[in-house]
């Protein structure tokens, strides 16, 4: 048996941020990031809207990037202190997967997080407070997901969570928020985001239920994301919507080894942080020519790339929609290399053997469409890095 899950309502438009007026309780704690949505004066519009649905408001605020396990257990103290019926994340992925933790840890005070990392484990939610998710970024699609991602620094672990008890009851998916986004944000999110919904199209877990919302998110990145990056709101807004279709899609049919690298590599290198959505875009490619040496797979690549046009056999199918790739890489000025984003080629060749057996670990790799050994995610990382042919 399968199982599909998305949240209860979905409110959607410019202006959308009003339902909250509309909203049904009695008191809700607002979990916020760095100070974005404060700034462009969304958070004073949240507020008032809550103040006329006759809701006392709590605020959490600066939940960091990749947020921590203390910053969760604070927030989660907080709500167990103040008795939220309503816990209400806005902003990017972080304070969303925040607030999603900090929710079961408000209703099940004695859990430990070593109780909670085995997916699809979780005690009941909805004991105390129903979630309501409003993004600001335009790439994670957590506020309709049943993921969150909490990183323990003191044992240097990031903990994937899985759940369908965390899939928000309802998001708010207002594009007037994603218009704040910087370029290079709306770019790197927009690629993550067309990684979701080929990953989950391709999944082992794809169905019929997850097809449709896969081909039309990516359908509309490849329509939208040029002109959303080079700033034209009308695209942004299409964009907004395009990313929360692909998470539909990958909520339910899981992602694969694009994620796998993207995880494993983020933090891996001391140039610096690779962003997500970055190294998604450059994965994407070289993963597609692995994957694709499967038959089952190279189909569906193929259906991914006549759904947006192209044209030819299976294998040329495959070959048009990786020149697509890279041509949209170009345009959102996103490097086809680890080498040419700037990792330094004696550390990437000390690293990539660990990498490589880190990353087939990963929670993704299990419903990639073709098996992989540590030794082939060598191989295959050593072509991202030089830009050579994926041929094994
Ligand atoms: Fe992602």
């Amino acid at each position: 048996m399968m199982r599909f899950t998305l949240p209860r309502d979905l409110y959607y438009g410019k202006g959308a941020l009003e339902q909250l007026k509309n909203l049904e309780g009695k008191k809700a704690v607002l979990v916020l990031g760095g100070g974005s949505m404060k700034r462009f004066g969304f958070v004073d519009k949240v507020l008032e809207y809550l103040k006329e649905a006759g809701i006392e408001t709590k605020l959490f605020e600066n939940v960091e990037p990749d947020p921590s396990v203390e910053t969760v257990m604070k927030g989660a103290e907080m709500m167990r202190e103040f008795g939220p019926d309503w816990i209400i994340a806005m902003g990017g992925g972080s304070p969303i997967d925040a607030a999603k933790a900090m929710w079961v840890f408000y209703e099940y005070p004695d859990t430990t997080f070593e109780e909670i990392i085995q997916p699809f484990s979780f005690p009941t939610l909805r004991q105390k407070a129903k979630f309501l998710a409003i993004p600001s970024t335009s790439g994670t699609a957590t506020e309709v997901t049943a993921f969150s991602v909490i990183t323990d620094y003191a044992k240097g672990i990031k903990y994937p969570l899985a759940d369908f008890n965390i899939t928000p009851d309802v998001a708010i998916v207002d594009p007037e928020l994603a218009e704040t986004m910087p370029a290079k944000l709306t770019a790197h999110t927009g690629m993550d985001a067309l990684t979701h919904a080929i990953e989950a199209y391709v999944s082992t877990l794809n169905s019929p239920f997850t097809d449709p919302l896969a081909i039309k998110a990516i359908q509309m990145v490849i329509d939208y994301l040029p002109d959303s990056y080079n700033g034209c709101m009308e695209a942004r807004e299409q964009m907004h919507y395009a990313q929360c279709l692909a998470g539909q899609a990958f909520s339910n049919a899981l992602l694969g080894i694009v994620h796998s690298m993207a995880h494993k590599t983020g933090a891996a290198f001391s140039t610096g942080h690779i962003p997500h959505g970055c190294a998604n875009a450059i994965y994407l490619p070289y993963v597609i020519k692995y994957n694709a040496k499967d038959k089952v797979a190279e189909g569906r690549y193929a259906a991914i790339a006549r759904s947006i046009g192209l044209v030819g056999t299976d294998a040329e199918c495959v070959q048009k929609l990786c020149k697509k790739i890279d041509e949209y890489n170009v345009k959102l000025n996103i490097p086809k290399t680890l080498k040419e984003f700037g990792i330094n080629e004696d550390e990437f060749k000390e690293k990539v053997a660990k990498i490589a057996e880190l990353a087939v670990g990963d929670a993704c790799t299990g419903s990639n469409p073709r098996e992989i050994t540590p030794k082939q995610m060598e191989q295959l990382l050593t072509c991202t890095y030089y830009g050579t042919e994926v041929d094994f």
